[in-house]
């Protein structure tokens, strides 16, 4: 590629692929304080009516919407968040008292409010909750234009191959926007949980969200090219550089189409050995939609998300609800629910956790569910209710140390006997598990075996803890390796005791959806993966292509190197034959 000038912004790549197209630059609302005070009591009356009409208006509208949308869950998804935050009653007390305390009018309460959460949102420094501070621009500006009688916005008319650039998309502007013409997504904001993101990865559209303000001067029919593979957006390329990518994007198309064609091929290895593979999911979406990409169940239900995108904890009821549908979309295949896991990276705006100086290392997951007894009783019953219309199993996040698992064991007995007694039923047998996700259980797996009936170990996790690398600090992430020969050595003693002693091991945390791993993994024993869905067909693709022979001659090579860079290296090149 000789184009003199490429064109050039960098952002996260959250869906691969190629797309080519012509740019839609989606316009921001332009919601504007107008900083008119009331005069006297009977303009707050007033204000407050056109407030509370608007809201009612604007719930009306939602449900409007989604009673056309029945199929479309992660439309309808966003659409219940969206009416939970309509109906949210902090935001409501928040603009009255402006208006009737202040004397601010309706429009510039509602915009004061909306950002003021947005700013809360942002600074919780979670990537999840940041992302949603889309959704509460999205429920203040449909309040802002009921109260302002605005025009309905219609539906965009788009060409094909349209890529949509825009600061950040909001939920409504996702649900009209003719998606089947989308070809590619770029954002200057946004994470990987952003709806973008979500939405581009759910219909398999390239998407780079978090682009910057670099992306504000594009103009509507540029040429543009998404790089979903490298996290690139290019700007009026030219014409070499325009071919290279079109090559680009038909050997993808290839590729993804081989990957199809594996969704309904079992993982066996040539030498007839299979291999379970499995989804991470956060709720009954995720679900149904991870068996498009030939899952066999889920190995993680990272129930903390439940938890987060909202005001007050989720009651038993809720919850039962909740897991009794990704239950029923599971269709009798496994689901590993995991309890509670919130703390260090994971906060809740409600639970006013105490402030820690290593929340990494403190008050967090099971360790809370211990200690808040009620919490955890509540979430168990749940499960436990939802267990007969599935293939439930329960998994403890964070344990440390044998006595925690007894704990656990002994309260899920009280659940139990509490249900009995009730003449609830639950599935009596229900399996329960620990994540292996603290050194001190990986080196212990043999003393823990004995107390439960899987293993499934959090790389994620266990690399920061055994490297003393914070998983989410950007100045040491060359520190945080899952190939350095400390963390191997500590996922092969897990995999080995749960052989010896006869219970499941699984993989849960990232590096079984690393396909440098794969290999490796194979060799040292690893028989059930858990991965977020898309990766499954690349996992799978070389899981048939490989023996269990050639896999343990990797794994006996690996062992005798001395750092993760050889590692890498190796297992690449081996990748390649
Ligand atoms: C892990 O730690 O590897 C894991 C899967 O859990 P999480 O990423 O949710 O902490
Ligand atoms: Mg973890």
């Amino acid at each position: 590629m000789s184009d003199a000038v490429i064109n050039k912004i960098n952002g996260t790549k959250v869906s691969p692929g190629i797309a080519i197209g012509k740019a839609y630059v989606l316009g921001k609302s332009n919601q504007q304080i107008t900083g008119t005070l009331l005069n006297g009591p009977v303009e707050v009356q007033q204000e407050i009516v056109k407030f509370e009409n608007a809201v009612i208006n604007s719930i009306e509208e939602v449900e409007m919407i989604k009673s056309t949308l029945s199929a479309n869950t992660v439309s309808l998804e966003i659409l219940n968040v969206q009416i939970e935050l309509l109906q949210d009653e902090q935001i409501k007390t928040d603009v009255m008292e402006m208006i009737s305390l202040q004397y601010k009018n309706a429009n510039d309460s509602v915009i004061e409010v909306v950002e003021a959460s947005i700013t809360i949102l942002k600074n919780l420094n979670d990537d999840y909750l940041s992302a949603r501070a889309a959704d509460v621009q999205d429920a203040g500006n449909r309040i802002l234009k009921h109260l302002n009688n605005d025009k309905p916005t219609g539906c965009q008319v788009l060409e094909e191959d349209t890529i949509i650039i825009a600061e950040d998309i909001t939920p409504s502007e996702v649900i009209i926007m003719d998606i089947s013409k989308v070809s590619g997504f770029a954002t200057q904001a946004g994470g990987k949980t952003s709806h973008a993101a979500i939405v581009a990865k759910y219909r398999g559209i390239p998407a780079v969200v978090g682009c910057g303000t670099a992306l504000a001067g594009i103009q509507t029919n540029d040429l543009i090219i998404v790089d979903g593979e490298n996290g690139e957006i290019i700007v009026s390329p030219g014409t070499e550089v325009l071919n290279h990518y079109i090559e680009k994007k038909n050997d993808f198309l290839k590729q993804t189409l081989l990957l199809n064609e594996l969704k309904d091929v079992k993982a066996i290895t040539t030498d007839g050995v299979a291999i379970t593979l499995l989804a991470n999911i956060s709720n009954a979406a995720d679900m149904e939609a991870s068996f498009a990409f030939g899952s066999e169940g889920c190995g993680l239900l990272r129930t903390e998300l439940l938890f987060m995108n909202r005001t007050s904890f989720p009651n038993e009821e809720e919850q039962f609800e909740f897991y009794k549908g990704i239950a029923l979309k599971a269709k009798g295949k496994p689901v590993i629910v995991r309890t509670l896991d919130i703390g260090g990276d994971k906060q809740l705006p409600y639970f006013d956790l105490p402030y820690e100086q290593n929340p990494f290392l403190g008050y967090r997951a099971i360790r809370i569910c211990l200690d808040r007894k009620d919490i955890f009783k509540t979430q168990l019953a749940a499960i436990l209710r939802a267990s007969v219309f599935g293939d439930l199993k329960i998994m403890l996040p964070m344990i440390s140390n044998i006595l925690e698992i007894r704990e656990a064991k002994m309260i899920l007995q009280e659940v139990k006997s509490a249900l009995t007694a009730l003449q609830i039923k639950f599935q009596e047998d229900i399996q329960l598990g620990i994540m292996i996700e603290i050194p001190s259980a990986a080196v212990t797996a043999d003393l823990l075996a004995k107390e439960v009936d899987f293993f499934s170990i959090g790389t994620n996790d266990l690399c920061q803890y055994t490297l003393a690398v914070d998983r989410l600090n950007e100045q040491v992430k060359h520190l945080y390796e899952p190939f350095n020969p400390g963390v191997l050595r500590l996922i092969q003693n897990v995999i080995e005791q749960g052989k010896k002693h006869n219970i499941n091991t699984g993989m849960c945390g990232e590096l079984a959806a690393d396909v440098s791993a794969t290999l490796l993994l194979l060799g040292m024993g690893l028989r059930e993966f858990s991965m977020s869905a898309t990766s499954i067909p690349y996992v799978k693709n070389l899981i048939k292509n490989t023996s269990i022979t050639e896999a343990k001659e990797i794994h006996q090579h690996v062992m005798g190197l001395d750092n993760a860079e050889a590692i890498i290296h190796y297992l690449q090149e081996s990748n390649k034959q």
